[in-house]
């Protein structure tokens, strides 16, 4: 796969994306404004139905994941794919991979997809990344919950595959908590992660070249509301010069070690002491790298059309301090009412900075992404300062 003479795609050629998100919609426009076609498969249930990146995409193959005809349309089609869902079938990116490049491979998203690969990953990459993750264990029978270790609770219990948003976690104070949310949870194999005293919570960018060149981008730190992001901030304003330094540098060896082709974000949480826990990874484009889209020479998405196009990597560089506010369903309501309401965008871009990005969602929910806002100034408090204002305005 990552032959030295395989030669760059160059636009107007097509790239595909597995998933027709948000992620794959923001792709797809980078893709585009760089010239080239982009093709998105994703499985759309009803008929007449969109989806994000559907509606931007040159093509949408309306196919299942793993359906083999949608995947060879793909196929065929691109000189290179690329996955804005972290839980496509690794065997569908394995199988596209015997007749386009593939980045990242199935290899590098497996990992990310199972919690108990991914704390086997970290473990055994902690002496390159200088890094650990938190305490856990595997929970997958009654005896297993029998045996856990006092040290690891209270705790947080997860599902091994398949959470995101917070979603398939409950916290556990006693071993009979563990017992009732691994019942709760049908009895999926899950982990069990000790609770740590989070002082913040920061990720950090990279992306690897086939040519295993790494580049990476400031370290963003980012608030969490009932398990969704909430909020990046960048620079941080808790992160000091080392602790940045280090989860860089970390980041940087396990795109390494991973031997990864393509935009990688790696969570970390920061404890009171300073000290760094490497949380998870997410084999794509982030939400908390949402702001390199208007605070950073090269957006994560325009890194990723370079990553997998096999062209030199971009400038990471971040020109605005920046604070990215999801913008979730819960703003199109007011507090208590059912009825759907447009946010007053006037007052929002009225605020100096403001950058807006809807995503194409017709059905308000709360708890949904449906946009981002990214407010960007000359100085961080600038910056903070309208976020406050957005949030007013917002409700
Ligand atoms: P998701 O896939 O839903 O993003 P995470 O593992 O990142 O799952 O957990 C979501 C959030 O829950 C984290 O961002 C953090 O705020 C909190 N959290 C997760 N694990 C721990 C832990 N071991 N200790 C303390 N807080 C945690
Ligand atoms: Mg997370």
């Amino acid at each position: 796969q990552s032959s030295p003479i395989l030669p760059t795609a160059n636009p107007p050629a097509w790239l595909g994306v597995m998933g027709g998100g948000q992620l794959g919609r923001m792709f797809a426009q980078a893709a585009q404004s760089m010239g080239y076609q982009v093709a998105v498969l994703e499985p759309v249930l009803e008929p007449g139905a969109t989806c994000p990146a559907g509606q931007v995409a040159q093509r949408l193959v309306n196919a299942g994941y793993d359906d083999g005809a949608g995947l060879d349309a793909l196929a065929a089609q691109c000189l290179a794919v690329t996955t804005e869902f972290e839980n496509v079938p690794a065997g569908s990116l394995s199988r596209l991979a015997q007749s386009v490049f593939v980045a990242p491979n199935a290899d590098g998203v497996s990992v990310a997809q199972d919690r108990i690969a991914e704390k086997r990953f970290f473990v055994g990459c902690a002496g390159k990344s200088g890094v650990l993750p938190a305490p856990h264990k595997v929970i997958a029978s009654e005896a297993d919950i029998a045996a856990i270790d006092d040290e690891l609770l209270p705790g947080i219990l997860k599902t091994v595959r398949m959470g995101y948003d917070g979603k398939g976690q409950v916290r556990v104070r006693t071993r009979d908590d563990v017992r009732a949310a691994f019942a709760g949870m049908g009895q999926v194999t899950c982990l069990l992660e000790k609770m740590l005293p989070l002082a913040y919570e920061v990720s950090v960018l990279t992306a690897r070249g086939v040519d295993g060149a790494s580049v990476v981008y400031p370290i963003a730190e980012n608030v969490h509301r009932d398990g969704i992001l909430f909020t990046t901030t960048v620079p941080g304003p808790n992160v000091s010069a080392d602790c940045a330094a280090k989860a860089q540098r970390a980041a940087q060896a396990m795109v390494a070690e991973l031997a990864y082709v393509g935009v990688l974000c790696i969570e970390f949480f920061v404890l009171a002491d300073g000290s760094l826990v490497v949380n998870e990874m997410a084999p794509r484009p982030h939400n908390s790298g949402h702001y390199t889209m208007d605070a950073c020479v090269t957006s994560q998405f325009a890194q990723q059309v370079r990553a997998m196009a096999r062209l030199p990597l971009g400038d990471t560089r971040q020109h605005s301090p920046a604070v990215m506010l999801n913008l979730l369903g819960d703003a199109w309501f007011a507090d208590d009412s059912d009825a759907i309401r447009e946010p007053a965008w006037d007052q929002v871009l009225a605020l100096p900075g403001a950058c807006l990005h809807l995503y194409g969602k017709d059905d308000p929910r709360r708890g949904r992404k449906m946009g981002h806002l990214t407010l960007v100034a000359a100085t961080l408090p600038e910056a903070q300062q309208r976020l406050h204002e957005a949030c007013l305005i917002l409700g």
